[in-house]
């Protein structure tokens, strides 16, 4: 809980939130994305209760939904010193810039003279933060909390030369001239997760009410093309002992007494099953949003179904037997059918990701897991069962083993979603656009140039017209994410992550 602050309502009717009417400095952490977004995002939580308690600062938020005021005190952002920016997703920059430009903030680094100091994290731009120091003066590479321990340690030097206080901030702080290492929180246990988190009686955070606690971060698989393992790693957990701290603390402050597990991989972690036990002889509901299917013992749904959760998400990516063991996530039909048929049986509907345009995927990979696809639909019929099927092609992700390889091309990923819409019905397909995830390659994978054209489309359309016409305006190459692309051609080479020295010496991984 905030000593000695008020508590305030604002625009979104918050509760848990506090005002300080004047401190220093005054810091934005912006949220480019909906209010809904921020909300559920756990960094959001970590950053305002951190600041608040730690420091004599300003803080308020600002989103897509309130680009011009803070939520809290309608102070407009460009009278703010620092912005904290988060950026997890490639088209948070475009948003970003649409955001700061509605804010009438400067939107370029190199205009701006660093007032307000833009600061970007977050798992897209800590990955590859050249686009987005088109927009920031610099990039975290790390865990927030390093970031944020350092930031209140300096915040007295911000106001005569924010470059001395970048580089105050010591390691960890991308500018584009030298190379960074990552920067981790070893121990999570003892790192700050807050007990409270900002509600409001208006919008509910993506995955309901109740409190939200992180058990782990990274995960221990690391798939060959999951940018969260790579970014996050190395994989760390809290104790059983800390989370049952902070679910018994943090369940005090919301309205329902349920809570919401964040991890990539929720059954890696060793006390899970105790947690989940603890929870059910506390009458306390909960709900694990992603869930690594071949972690999950038969015995586990039986304790799932327990909770209110009505939806098991899984994402085995690819059902054939070849190809998963070479992305790193082995496939087997039989166990697999066998734990969706329980899903069934205990009443869940079950949704499943699955991904598309793998370098080693063949036509043959592709039939198979149309096949076993329609063997879990027939299943799912005959059960009563709903069952959803989420397609997206290969984004190639920096740092990860898969980071040279090409976008599908779009005639053959609309190939394959026809093809998986026409047996399996339009109902159970939903599939990223192409030309979203093509966009998304584009930052992922782009430079300064491509971070300018992202700057300059958001005041346009993600279009495929509007996308030729302003390259050919800026005179910048676009396709290179069709292509395979060499170790020179990595404009994120300059970042150094923990896993990229073995990364490099794993053979390329192209079929030819
Ligand atoms: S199990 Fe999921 S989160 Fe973990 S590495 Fe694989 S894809 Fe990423």
């Amino acid at each position: 809980m905030v000593k000695n602050l008020a508590p305030y309502a604002g625009r979104f009717g918050e509760y848990n939130v506090y005002v300080r009417s004047s401190g220093y400095p005054k810091v934005a952490l912006v949220y480019p994305s909906t209010y809904q977004a921020s909300i559920s995002n756990l960094f959001t939580h970590i950053a305002y209760f951190y600041l608040l308690e730690k420091s004599d600062a300003l803080v308020d938020r600002f989103t897509l939904d309130n680009p011009d005021r803070g939520s809290v005190t309608e102070r407009k952002l460009r009278e703010f010193d620092l912005i904290l920016a988060s950026a997890n997703y490639e088209l948070d920059l475009p948003y970003l810039a649409k955001l700061l430009s509605d804010a009438g903030v400067e939107v370029f680094a190199e205009r701006r003279k660093m007032r307000p100091l833009i600061i970007v994290g977050g798992l897209a731009a800590m990955s590859n933060p050249e686009p987005f120091l088109d927009i920031a003066d610099a990039s975290f590479i790390g865990d927030g909390e390093v970031l944020l321990q350092r930031l209140v340690r300096y915040f007295s030097t911000l106001p005569e030369n924010p470059g001395a206080f970048l580089d105050s901030l010591d390691s960890g702080v991308y500018t584009g001239e030298a190379n960074v290492r990552k920067v981790v929180v070893e121990d999570l246990s003892n790192s700050f997760h807050p007990t409270v988190e900002i509600r409001s009686k208006k919008v509910e955070p993506v995955f309901g009410e109740g409190f939200y606690v992180e058990i782990s971060r990274g995960c221990r698989w690391l798939c060959k093309f999951c940018l969260e393992a790579y970014a996050m790693y190395p994989y760390r957990y809290r104790s059983l002992e800390t989370v049952k701290k902070l679910v018994d603390e943090g369940l005090r402050h919301v309205e329902k007494k349920r809570v919401v597990v964040y991890s990539s991989s929720p059954f890696d972690h060793p006390g899970i099953r105790d947690l989940l036990e603890y929870f059910i002889e506390n009458e306390v509901d909960f709900s694990l949003p992603s869930i690594r299917w071949d972690t999950v013992k038969l015995d586990d749904l039986d304790i799932i179904s327990k909770s209110t959760q009505k939806t098991l998400t899984l994402a085995p990516e690819t059902m054939s037997s070849n190809l998963g063991c070479s992305i790193g996530k082995c496939f087997n039909f039989d166990v697999f059918s066998e734990l969706v048929s329980k899903a069934f049986r205990e009443r869940f509907n079950v949704k499943l990701y699955i991904m598309t345009g793998f370098p080693q995927e063949s036509e043959e990979d592709f039939q198979e897991t149309l096949r076993n696809l329609r063997k879990i639909l027939a299943l799912s019929h005959e059960l009563g069962r709903k069952l959803t099927v989420n397609v997206n092609p290969l984004v190639p992700k920096p740092h990860t083993p898969l980071q040279d390889s090409p976008l599908l091309a779009e005639k053959e990923y609309s190939r394959r979603v026809k093809l998986l819409e026409a047996e399996l019905g339009r109902s159970t397909v939903t599939h990223l656009r192409w030309l979203h995830a093509f966009a998304q390659s584009l930052v992922a994978l782009g430079d300064r140039r491509i971070g300018r054209f992202f700057t300059l489309l958001a005041f346009r359309n993600i279009s495929k017209r509007d996308m030729v016409d302003l390259a050919n305006t800026l005179k910048v190459d676009i396709s290179f994410p069709l292509k395979h692309r060499s170790r020179d051609e990595r404009p994120w080479s300059r970042v150094v992550f923990p896993l990229d020295h073995i990364v490099d010496r794993i053979p390329s991984l192209g079929r030819s």
